[in-house]
């Protein structure tokens, strides 16, 4: 059985008071439900340690929303992975469409900033995820695919293994369009079977894949009872406390 998570992405959002605020209101709501999935809050760097502590006496897991392919020296305002671990975060997202659209980060460069979590004894939550244009064209799946194959061709079966995936179609990501659950459930089965061609049919059963892109309360039950969608990434819904418990609780 793979336990379910749902993760907060909050991008460059929340003044701090806010951000302990939010994070305080999950706090009760967790621990008073006992929510069956795993509750993760993929914070900016300044609210990593702070966040551990906010969380303290809870389940809520803390994560960043990226980290540098260093792990020291001369790299000004870089933040290292081993630094995310050392202020009690467990999770770190890596290859986020947004920074691999904006900061042209690429498989390459993927790669070393997942070593570089591993090492450091994080999860790294590795996104893929095709444009519109490539939807249009239909060939999302050899996107995606390729996307992950890039990457895995230099991990081994263990480090693939140690990863969560996060699926986010772009055209879906803040844009109020949700993939169907038709359309997210057949995208994760590709992706779950690249893992198995990549590693062994145990990891690829085991691995956990997350669906992003708009996610709602509304949309969140259906898309989360697929049988191979293992909760979510959810951005805007996930400033709402109100919206990002329903999600939580329909997990
Ligand atoms: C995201 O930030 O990864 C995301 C999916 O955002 P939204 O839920 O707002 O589409």
């Amino acid at each position: 059985m793979r336990q379910k998570i749902v993760a907060g992405n909050w991008k460059l959002n929340l003044l701090q008071k806010e951000a302990r605020t939010l994070t305080k209101a999950l706090v009760k709501h967790t621990i008073e439900n006992a929510p069956n999935a795993e509750v993760v809050l993929c914070v900016p760097h300044l609210y990593l340690e702070k966040g551990n502590n906010w969380t303290y006496g809870s389940s809520i897991k803390i994560s960043a929303q990226d980290c540098s392919q260093h792990s020291s020296g001369a790299f000004t305002g870089e933040v290292a992975a081993r630094q995310i671990s050392s202020v009690g975060a467990t999770y770190v997202v890596i290859g986020h469409s947004e920074r691999r659209e904006y900061f042209k980060e690429d498989a390459t460069l993927l790669t070393a900033k997942i070593k570089q979590a591993l090492e450091s004894g994080l999860t790294p939550i590795l996104c893929c995820g095709e444009s519109l244009e490539v939807r249009k064209k239909e060939t999302h799946v050899e996107f995606v695919s390729g996307q992950l194959t890039q990457v895995f061709g230099n991990l081994d079966n263990t480090e693939i293994a140690s990863l969560v995936i996060a699926y986010e179609p772009i055209w879906a990501i803040g844009t109020g369009e949700t993939a169907t659950p038709e359309q997210a459930q057949s995208m994760h089965q590709a992706i779950r079977n690249v893992v198995q061609v990549s590693t062994t049919e145990k990891i690829a059963n085991e691995i956990r894949i997350l669906y992003g892109g708009s996610v709602k309360p509304n949309t969140a039950p259906e898309l989360f009872g697929q049988s191979d969608i293992d909760g979510g990434l959810v951005g805007g819904a996930s400033l709402n406390v109100d919206d990002f418990c329903k999600i939580i609780d329909a997990a």
